[in-house]
């Protein structure tokens, strides 16, 4: 397969990633995006999004991301839907396969994101899609007048737990604490929501069912009393998210979790590679913080590109 040359190519095609292609193509870099297997990145599985300025009224992870790849494509930055399945580093120009095509390219902004942590328990993985769900917003719906569970305790299973009350009759909102990580503003409106009840110190030890979720065996980590949640039809796991870095392992410096060490002007250990947004931040993953890094990932690498 003849390889296709780039001057520039971005992998991923989140909040982070399409901002350094909307400031790329801006800055006449003709960038080529490429987006993995989920484009629009997590944020489009958010319900509302409240704290994004510009948007008092709050607006949806759906529609914002919508705004964001318009904004890319007017400026006429390419977007590809292939998946980057290798990658060589080791020399220049830098060598990218995908599920498509061959590429080399000049310099390249990775902004893969990160992706839903699993709890690691038996029949996890065979139920999703049969009760499992790592995504209230895509899947609560189907659990309309059921029993469901979330667990965990930062601001994604808050708002899950209070998204799902919109459908389900209840919610059991599992953490494994007596105290949530996620914001107060959105763990009172948990505690204030009737059709949530809140178990502390609280973890799961079994999924029940043969075949689906048929219920849940819990275990409070302080008493060790164990009890049987047998009307919990759906489970929605929100305990966090790994970056996606598999493909990078060997290729750049990684941090003990595996995130893309950069330094304050988003270069890896790579001359020439840049990493923005949750790929390379395990302690904001804001959309506004990934956007800021996508737009100063772009910029250093006009600068690179540049010769400056
Ligand atoms: P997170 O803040 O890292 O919270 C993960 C939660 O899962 C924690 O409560 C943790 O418990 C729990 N957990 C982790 N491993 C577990 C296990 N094996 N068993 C049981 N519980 C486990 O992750 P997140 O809620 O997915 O949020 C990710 C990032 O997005 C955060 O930076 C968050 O602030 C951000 N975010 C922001 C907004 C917003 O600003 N509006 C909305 C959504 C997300 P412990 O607390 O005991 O560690």
């Amino acid at each position: 397969m003849e390889k296709k040359k780039e001057k520039i190519i971005i992998i991923g095609g989140g909040p982070a990633g399409l901002t350094a292609a909307i400031y790329a193509a801006r800055a006449g870099l003709d960038p080529l995006l490429l987006n993995g297997p989920e484009p629009g990145g997590k944020i489009i599985t958010t319900s509302e999004l409240e704290n994004y300025p510009g948007f008092p009224e709050g607006i949806g992870g759906y529609e914002v991301m919508e705004k964001f790849t318009a904004q890319a494509e007017k400026f006429e930055a390419r977007l590809e839907y292939e998946t980057v399945e290798k990658v060589d580093f080791s020399k220049t120009p830098y060598q990218i396969t995908t599920d498509e095509n061959e590429y080399e390219a000049e310099s390249i902004i990775i902004a893969t994101g990160a992706e839903s942590r699993k709890l690691g328990l038996d029949k996890e993985v065979k139920f999703i899609g049969r009760g499992i769900s790592y995504c209230a917003t895509c899947d609560g719906a189907l659990f309309r007048d059921k029993v469901v569970a979330v667990v965990g305790g930062g601001n994604v299973a808050l708002e899950e737990a209070n998204f799902l009350t919109r459908f389900v009759k209840k919610v059991y909102l599992i953490h494994r604490r007596d105290k949530f990580r996620g914001s107060r503003i959105m763990g009172d409106r948990v505690k204030e929501n009737s059709k949530v009840e809140i178990l502390w110190n609280t973890e799961v030890r079994e999924i029940l069912g043969e075949d689906k979720v048929e219920g849940l065996k819990v275990e409070n980590n302080k008493t060790g009393e164990q009890v049987k949640l047998n009307d919990v039809n759906g489970f929605f796991i929100a305990v966090g998210y790994r970056p996606r870095t598999g493909i990078f392992k060997g290729e750049l410096e990684l941090d003990d979790s595996g995130y893309i060490v950069t330094d304050k002007r988003q270069r890896t250990s790579k001359e020439g590679i840049f990493a923005a947004g949750d790929v390379q931040d395990s302690i904001y993953q804001q959309v506004i913080t990934s956007a800021g890094t996508g737009a100063k990932a772009a910029m250093e690498a006009y600068k690179f590109l540049e010769g400056y």
